[in-house]
């Protein structure tokens, strides 16, 4: 690493405050200092605002890459297609499909992250293992033949390759509890998702780790969905097992078009910026022109369409977002009563914690890595830098 020392002057984007006029040293790919004094020794780069690097823990791919794809290629591309939207660090993720497909994944993964230099774009700080254990009905816009129930040696090997930090499975599955248990061992974020599963489900998922349900509202559980599948009296969600238990987080898809501005600012005001993460579960069509493509392996996935606005499959429904996080702190920062430095805590700091990696990166503090953002009025990324090193695009 060069240790090149540069000063970052502007609206300095801290946890809970903004220094108006603050001055950001970083060197050897550290934050060094936090003033409101100019240094004298060091070079000055100017910008409306400097924020902490955002981190995507739910992303499927970008720039006509899925990381399904299951090559080196294939992920770097999509990793630096979302470092110019913003995003420092990342968890690809992963969706149904074979076995060998996630092996493909993973092994590409861990590949890329061994040698990992700012040219490849947002870091990969672990592995989202999301599909393929999703419930028979809620498997949404996802290659429905890779779905199955978690199969002990698959997610073990899986677990095994010390990549996964983040795991998803439905919470009514047989083996799911098991699942949970393998996964909160090897330290993960342990996660519901694509699940229609009622709150005793959610209660004993919890027990066994599980604290976070994937992208809210969609592909989840609600008062009548159990209706319809259990009859009177009716049943509470995961919905409401979400919202009731302090220690449960989620995220939102915040593109302007999964969600509305009243259930953006509903979660915000439920959850508060501790609990609500915010992803953006984009798809390879981000960075590409409007058309059809595949979601997933790019051989078996299924295919979707994108307006340039969002993912659909005409006659069905919405298949995740076409858009970066920056897009997202945008629309959160529009449609809801958020400040500022609440809807950069959701997409930096919140993910960082909620993974464990907040002591390293998520936010601007002394001594943390130097993933940092330069961001004008209407919150644009100007540049973006990883561990000290502006990444080029
Ligand atoms: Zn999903
Ligand atoms: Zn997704």
């Amino acid at each position: 690493m060069d240790s090149h020392r540069q000063c970052l002057h502007g609206e300095l984007l801290l946890e809970d405050s903004t220094v108006p006029s603050g001055y950001l040293i970083h060197e050897n790919g550290r934050i060094l200092s936090i003033s409101n004094q100019p240094p004298t020794d060091c070079p000055i780069t100017e910008s409306r605002y400097v924020g902490p690097g955002y981190i995507d823990i739910h992303v499927h791919g970008g720039d006509g890459a899925d990381y399904m794809d299951g090559t080196v290629d294939a992920i770097r591309i999509a990793n630096r297609a979302h470092a110019r939207h913003g995003t420092t660090t990342i968890f690809p993720t992963t969706t149904t499909g074979t076995t060998l497909e996630l092996s493909a994944m993973i092994e590409s993964c861990l590949q890329l992250q061994s040698a990992w230099t700012a040219s490849d774009g947002a870091r990969i700080e672990g592995v989202h293992y999301y599909g393929p254990y999703f419930a028979e009905d809620k498997v949404g816009c996802h290659p429905v033949d890779g779905r199955r129930n978690p199969a002990r040696e698959e997610y073990e090997l899986f677990l095994s390759k010390g990549i996964i930090r983040i795991a998803t499975c439905a919470a009514e599955l047989e083996g799911a509890i098991e699942f949970y248990e393998a996964a909160t061992a090897a330290d993960c974020l342990v996660t519901c998702g694509h699940s229609n599963s009622t709150w005793q489900q959610m209660a004993k998922a919890f027990a066994a780790g599980m604290r976070h349900v994937d992208h809210f509202w969609c592909a989840m559980s609600s008062v009548p969905s159990l209706r319809a599948k259990y009859g009177t009296p009716m049943q509470a969600s995961m919905e409401q097992f979400v919202l009731a238990n302090a220690e449960m987080s989620t995220e939102v898809i915040a593109d302007g078009c999964h969600l509305s501005a009243e259930l953006l600012e509903f979660a915000y005001r439920m959850l508060g910026a501790r609990r609500l993460c915010l992803v953006t579960d984009a798809n390879r069509a981000l960075d590409m022109p409007p058309g059809t493509y595949r979601f997933g392996p790019n051989e078996t996935g299924s295919w979707f369409e994108s307006d340039g606005r969002v993912g659909f499959v005409p006659g069905q429904g919405l298949a995740s977002s076409v858009v970066g996080m920056d897009h997202m702190v945008r629309t959160m920062r529009r449609d809801t009563s958020a400040s500022l430095t609440a809807v950069v805590r959701m997409a930096s700091l919140t993910p960082a914690e909620r993974t464990g990696i907040s002591e390293e990166t998520g936010s601007l503090a002394v001594g943390k890595r130097a993933d940092l953002l330069l961001l004008d009025e209407q919150l644009n990324v100007t540049q973006t830098i990883i561990g000290g090193e502006h990444v080029d695009w």
